[in-house]
């Protein structure tokens, strides 16, 4: 009853909509009424000889299925609108919800995980609202009328097929539980195999690359047999269901009419053949209220998983809009980190106690090997996770001073492997700034070493750069983000350096575009080329989340320590 209350709060705004399409299709369903009755009087005319009681009745009935038409029509407009609605709200707020969910919600989950919740499992309870629903209301109703009317008609004949139709539905009650737990089971198996799609999607290269174009196949093919398995499954268990109803059908329905015969003809039963045959057609309502209202709110539990599903997505931590409070520190550099530790996972250090400055308009390179934490300090200072201790303050404030948004909107970061979404290169420029002017996004792509080849692209600025900038080459889609990041004009700069190598011309075009945007601006950079980390007024050497060397380039050397064997690998 939950699950079906929380079905129809998704309808929020348009319930009166759909209730009154739901009352306009159920009605459909009394058509087991009029046949009742159309048995009853027609039976019953003939053996009483009165053809116009037997004609009006057929107008009569004629007239209604007119009007069930025309209500079951507008009952199907009613109750399709009103779901896209809703569907499509739904939707809407799930992806609004996957913009502002916490950065380790996204690196925990899997894409293909996000993605199948908020279409597979948002289809279904599309399926709900315009299908399932509707069976239950159906049946609800016609159950109930039918009922009535059969004890109105003979309350005997009725009591003993209540009985009796009562004791087939607890037989098909024993399937509840086996159904609901296989189609849970489909669920999370289709859920899996959507993940394998995007891995395959977001890898392309690297199975290429590694030839993994088997090993990923069979793998697909490892989940796919699981779903079916699941699947067959479900359809063993729904078709002993189906295959036991339809024998409880038939067996009620021959053994109700001779049983009843029997008595009429020894003028033992206080009932007429009309009144036996109504009642007959009336067990059908009956019998789809006990027995399919069962199978159809099976039905509707696979949609319940998948509301769960949606719901757990809707109920995910989202991101703070504020730092966490923390020491206030009395510094006014561009940036000051302060005694920072910090775990992803609250057991494993990754940052242990690291304090830094970079004064405003200055460059601060670290440096390090692999693993050692120079992103995570990045992610800090992005504000993407925030310090278990110590503080972070920029330009005299203390992170908790400034709104997350707020705070984004002083740094711009380029990343190693810049994102490019699928759209055109202006777009991808523009989105550094809302309401990015033609001028202001040449001038930069000036800045960033980009028009010209920009230029000589067949559409120019509006040539789209395909889904993560598949067209562009490794130097051009940097040159673009590092012109994003100078539309943006923020006064502090994040730059990941490229380990991977660009050629020559490449790398002298990028290295230049980044001067630009240095240009009077206090930037942290994740460095690995020389001339970089040789040009920087400080350098810090990163190493098992500690700051273990800084000073700059000719002090770090005089050390002889980890510096200079990094200096030497690089320059040789
Ligand atoms: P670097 O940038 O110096 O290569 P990172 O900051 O990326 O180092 O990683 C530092 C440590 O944090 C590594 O041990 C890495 O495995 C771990 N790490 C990085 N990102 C995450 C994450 N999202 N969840 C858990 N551990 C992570």
């Amino acid at each position: 009853m939950q699950g079906i209350k929380n079905l129809y709060s998704l309808l929020k705004g348009n319930r009166l909509r759909y209730s009154i399409g739901l009352v306009c299709i159920s009605m459909l369903n009394l058509n087991q009424i009029f046949i009742a009755t159309i048995y009853l009087v027609i039976f019953d005319g003939i053996i009483a000889q009165d053809i116009s009681l037997v004609l009006n009745a057929v107008y009569g009935l004629i007239a209604l299925t007119f009007f069930l038409t025309i209500l079951v029509l507008i009952g199907h407009i009613l109750i399709r609108v009103s779901s896209i609605k809703a569907i499509s709200f739904l939707r809407a707020k799930a992806f609004n919800k996957m913009l502002k969910i916490s950065i380790q919600n996204h690196s925990q989950g899997h894409s293909g995980d996000f993605i199948s919740r908020v279409t597979n499992d948002i289809q279904v309870l599309e399926k709900s609202l315009t299908e399932y629903l509707l069976n239950i209301t159906g049946t609800f109703l016609v159950g109930i009328a039918c009922i009535t009317y059969m004890f109105i008609l003979n309350w005997k004949l009725a009591l003993g097929l209540l009985t009796w139709n009562l004791i087939t539905l607890g037989i098909s009650s024993l399937f509840i539980n086996p159904m609901k737990e296989s189609s849970d089971k489909v669920q999370k198996k289709l859920s899996s195999t959507t993940t394998a799609i995007s891995d395959i999607i977001t890898g392309a290269s690297v199975i290429k690359l590694y030839n993994l174009k088997n090993k990923m196949a069979r793998r697909y093919e490892q989940k796919n047999k699981s779903v079916y398995k699941a699947v067959s499954k479900r359809v063993e268990i729904s078709a002993v269901m189906r295959g036991l109803n339809s024998f409880l059908r038939t067996f009620s329905a021959i053994g109700f009419i001779a049983i009843a015969s029997i008595f009429i003809m020894k003028e033992k039963g206080d009932f007429t053949f009309g009144q036996v045959l109504a009642i007959n057609q009336l067990q059908h309502g009956v019998r789809i209220f006990f027995q399919s209202l069962g199978e159809f709110l099976n039905q509707v539990q696979e949609s319940f998983a998948g509301l769960d599903r949606v719901n757990e997505l809707l109920e995910m931590e989202e991101e703070p809009t504020h730092f966490k409070k923390m020491p206030a520190l009395n510094n006014n550099n561009a940036i000051a980190v302060e005694n920072v530790s910090f775990s992803y996972n609250c057991t494993d250090t990754v940052l242990n106690n690291i304090s830094f400055e970079v004064r405003e308009g200055g460059t601060v390179a670290i440096v390090g090997p692999s693993g050692g934490g120079k992103s995570t300090i990045f992610k800090l200072l992005l504000g993407l996770y925030q310090p278990q201790d110590g503080s972070i303050s920029y330009f005299g404030e203390m992170g908790h001073d400034y709104s997350i948004d707020s705070l984004r909107s002083l740094m711009a970061y380029v990343p190693q492997d810049p994102y490019l979404f699928n759209g055109t290169v202006k777009e991808n420029i523009s989105y550094g700034k809302k309401d990015a002017s033609d001028c202001e996004i040449f001038a930069a792509a000036k800045a960033a070493n980009a028009h010209d080849f920009i230029s000589s692209l067949e559409n120019g600025y509006d040539t789209m750069v395909g889904e993560r900038g598949i067209f562009l080459s490794g130097g051009q889609k940097q040159r673009i983000a590092i012109a994003r990041a100078i539309v943006k004009d923020a006064p502090i700069l994040l730059l990941d350096e490229a380990t991977s190598s660009l050629d020559n011309e490449s790398e002298k075009l990028v290295q230049n575009a980044f001067s630009n945007l240095m240009q009077n601006k206090t930037t942290v950079i994740i460095a690995h080329r020389l001339s970089t980390i040789k040009n920087s007024d400080s350098i810090l050497v990163v190493e098992h989340g500690q700051i273990i060397e800084r000073g700059n380039h000719d002090e770090l050397l005089t050390r002889a320590g980890v510096y200079t064997g990094l200096y030497s690998k690089l320059s040789g």
